[in-house]
C-alpha cells in the first residue's frame, strides 16, 4: 500500500526533525549549565593573585618631533627641554631640534 509507505516516511521525517530540535535544545541547556560551572571549577594558580609583570621600557614608543619616527624610549636619544623629555631617533635629529 503506497499510502502506508508515505505515512511512514512523513512520520520518520517529522520524528527526525523533532529529535534534532530537542537535541539542539538539550545541547544548548547543557552548554549553559556546564559553561559557568567549568569556569568556576578551573584551578586557581597557587591561590594568590599574581601581579602582571610591568611592561618593559623598550616597549614604550616615543615620537621623534623632528622626523616623526617612533622610537623605543630605551634606545632613543633623549633630551630634556623645558621640563619635558624629548626623544629622537638619532643625534642628527636632536641637533636639528636644538638648532
Ligand atoms: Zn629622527
Amino acid at each position: 500500500m503506497i499510502f502506508r509507505y508515505i505515512l511512514v516516511l512523513l512520520v520518520s521525517i517529522f520524528a527526525i526533525s523533532m529529535l534534532r530540535s530537542v537535541i539542539g535544545l538539550i545541547m544548548k541547556a547543557f552548554g549553559e549549565m556546564v559553561g559557568p560551572h567549568l569556569a568556576k571549577a578551573a584551578p586557581t594558580s597557587a591561590g594568590k593573585p599574581q601581579p602582571s609583570p610591568p611592561a618593559p621600557p623598550t616597549g614604550e614608543l616615543k615620537k621623534d618631533p623632528v622626523c616623526g619616527t617612533y622610537v623605543p624610549a630605551a634606545t632613543a636619544i633623549s633630551k630634556r627641554s623645558g621640563g619635558q623629555t624629548l626623544y629622537f631617533c638619532s643625534t642628527n635629529c636632536r641637533d636639528k631640534y636644538s638648532g
